[in-house]
């Protein structure tokens, strides 16, 4: 099951626990800001999370890693390359919003990984590399749901404005990538509303 958590420090984030019904075991995607509230989610709920994975390095989706990763202990995955944004306060635009983060310690994975609960083998996520948005923008998908950070919106497509951003490179992801899912996939936004990849789909046709 998909829970979505809407958190704020300056921006407005969905933060997204996707759960293994049976076992309660799952994945927690893009923590933007307000660790407390997301650890008393998953506390209440009994939930064990596997591990914290990231759409892309912008402050507004990893703001609140590193107080949950301390609580949690687990490891914490984001796209190949993501180190220009975790470690850089002005790649990740935290210098323009507040305090400057720097993230360590962020296991590296390409599209070659399938993401897999340890508990439960066949609750699993795979990767689609989609830049653009930024360098490191990654989405998180089966064949039921998909994780898409900043690339794809309900209604628009991802901000290409910011340092890095490149359009040209945001459309191939889009065009060439997240629209070659299945149809029916449910799409999971950095903000706002979900939709699906048919909608999205014919609205660039
Ligand atoms: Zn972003």
């Amino acid at each position: 099951m998909v829970i979505k958590v809407e958190v704020q420090e300056s921006i407005l984030e969905n933060t997204y626990f996707y759960i293994d019904e049976k076992s309660h075991h799952g994945f927690l995607i893009d923590p933007g800001a307000e660790a407390n509230k997301i650890l008393s989610l998953i506390q209440e709920n009994g939930w064990v999370i596997e591990s914290i994975l990231l759409t892309h390095g912008h402050f507004d989706h990893i703001g609140a890693v590193e107080d949950i990763r301390k609580v949690l202990s687990c490891e914490v995955l984001g796209y190949e390359g993501g180190d220009l944004y975790l470690l850089n306060p002005y790649y990740n635009l935290s210098s323009f919003f507040g305090e400057p983060i720097i993230l360590e310690g962020v296991k590296k994975i390409n599209e070659k990984n399938e993401i897999c609960l340890k508990s439960s083998r066949s609750f699993s996520l795979k990767v689609l590399h989609t830049p653009g948005h930024t360098k490191d923008s990654c989405v998180f998908y089966n064949d039921k749901v998909a994780f898409v950070g900043d690339t794809l919106f309900k209604d628009g497509v991802g901000n290409t404005s910011f340092p890095l951003g490149d359009e040209a490179e945001l459309w191939n992801s889009i065009k060439n990538k997240i629209f070659c899912l299945p149809e029916s996939i449910v799409v999971y936004p950095g903000h706002g509303e979900d939709t699906l990849i048919s909608i999205e789909k014919k609205r660039y046709q």
